[in-house]
């Protein structure tokens, strides 16, 4: 009878999130419950229109593959709810026990300081933003409105990927030409990341228990940028009115010479959307080092003797030490540089260079620490240093679950 009583007690207490993370041939998600912050379950579907396969996990160790024909994201969201409920992989009696469903959108544009509840207004305005984030924003609203299909009565939030910049000042977001570009095209820098810097500054803020805060974070995953969060607030990032600007990506060129553009459609006979493809899926460490855009084979090329995979890396780790040091000028002061994301996290070889030679500017990096693997948030500063170092993995879900939680409950 006790038992019995707890597992009620406990099914009671559960509030499960489903957040959803659509792609425009990918679809991410997590179940999560909110009251306990526990993961049930989480995958990835890929391949979505050209074959198929969905890699689930419930928990986080049971892990499953499933290769099967997957034509659209609507069957793929239908699998997924399958998986979950069916009595093999189970992790919940029905899906009427998902209690709202939290999507990750890109592009929120000037509209949107924060994450909302769905509705028609809502999805009007990221399909008017559709222009500004043509292969993200899409997918997105596709993700939503399968959800409203399939699960009619369970509400939908939408978190965006720009809201968190939206705090930048003007003179960090306005680019320096002509002013009414800004006002009648929306040419301006937004950001990306958001859900991520929020997240990884909010905890850095927690570790230096201090009020006043300049924290600069450093999310370097495939796609990569850098924030300088002041007192909480987003106030400069590097990614701007596309994700393509700032850091060198795995393929994408960041930072160029606009002046580049128009040279090489000339010299190559490109059009405009072939050059946009040459600086996002050709550039960047891929298209510098010639060996691959996924770091951990760039990294292995180098320790071989690759002069170009060398080359690759140094150019990375300088274009991020130039933002950290013109973001702590920016802010007077840094108290804490966060590395998060699959490189931030887990090479220690990019934040040992990144950090090399800023001692100067207080900024220590202990090796030994740095060197050791392990879960979790870390502060990876040798006791001197008057800046922290910290290691913080990101966990945008459960920003979307929390928002998604908070929203319904007002
Ligand atoms: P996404 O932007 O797609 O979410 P991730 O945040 O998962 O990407 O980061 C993927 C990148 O992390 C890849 O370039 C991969 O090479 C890199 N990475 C993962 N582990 C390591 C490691 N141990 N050393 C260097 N790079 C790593």
């Amino acid at each position: 009878l006790i038992i019995n009583f707890n597992i009620n007690l406990r099914k009671r207490i559960e509030m499960l999130i489903f957040v959803l993370n659509a792609g425009s041939s990918s679809l991410k998600y997590q179940l999560i419950d909110i009251k306990s912050k526990e993961l049930k379950a989480s995958g990835l579907v890929e391949r979505i229109g050209i074959d198929g396969i969905l890699k689930h996990e419930i928990g986080e160790n049971k892990k499953l593959t499933f290769e099967l024909p997957i034509p659209t994201h609507k069957e793929a969201i239908e699998l997924v709810l399958r998986i979950l409920t069916n009595n093999e992989t189970k992790v919940i009696n029905s899906i009427d026990e998902i209690k709202a469903i939290g999507h990750r959108v890109v592009h929120g544009g000037e509209y949107f300081k924060g994450s909302a509840i769905v509705d028609d207004e809502v999805i009007r305005k990221i399909e008017e933003l559709i222009p500004l984030a043509p292969l993200h924003n899409p997918a997105n609203i596709l993700g939503v409105k399968i959800c409203k299909d399939l699960m009619p009565k369970v509400p939908n939030v939408v978190t965006f990927d720009t809201a968190f910049h939206q705090t930048m000042p003007m003179e960090n977001f306005l680019y320096a030409v002509p002013y009414a570009d800004y006002t009648e095209h929306h040419l301006r820098k937004y950001g990306f990341h958001g859900t991520s810097h929020y997240y990884v500054s909010q905890e850095a803020i927690k570790l230096l228990n201090k009020k006043d805060s300049k924290v600069i974070v450093c999310h370097l995953g495939n796609g990569s940028s850098v924030c300088a969060v002041k007192d909480g607030k987003s106030i400069s990032t590097s990614m701007g009115l596309t994700p393509l600007e700032g850091l060198v990506m795995g393929t994408r060129s960041g930072d160029i010479d606009a002046g580049v553009i128009p040279y090489l459609m000339e010299k190559k006979g490109l059009n405009h959307i072939q050059i946009l493809d040459y600086l996002n899926k050709k550039s960047g460490i891929l298209g510098v080092s010639g060996v691959s855009s996924d770091l951990r084979e760039v990294i292995k090329a180098a320790n071989d003797g690759d002069k170009r995979s060398k080359i690759a890396i140094t150019m990375l780790c300088d274009r991020i030490k130039k933002y950290l040091c013109s973001y702590a000028g920016l802010m007077h002061g840094v108290d804490a540089i966060c590395f998060t994301a699959g490189i931030g996290e887990n090479s220690d070889l990019i934040r040992e260079k990144v950090c090399e030679g800023l001692e100067f500017m207080g900024i220590e990096i202990d090796k030994d620490k740095n060197s050791k693997r392990e879960k979790g948030n870390r502060e990876i500063n040798t006791k001197n240093s008057k800046t922290k170092i910290f290691v913080i993995p990101t966990n945008e879900e459960l920003v979307i679950a929390t928002d998604t939680y908070n929203l319904l409950k007002k």
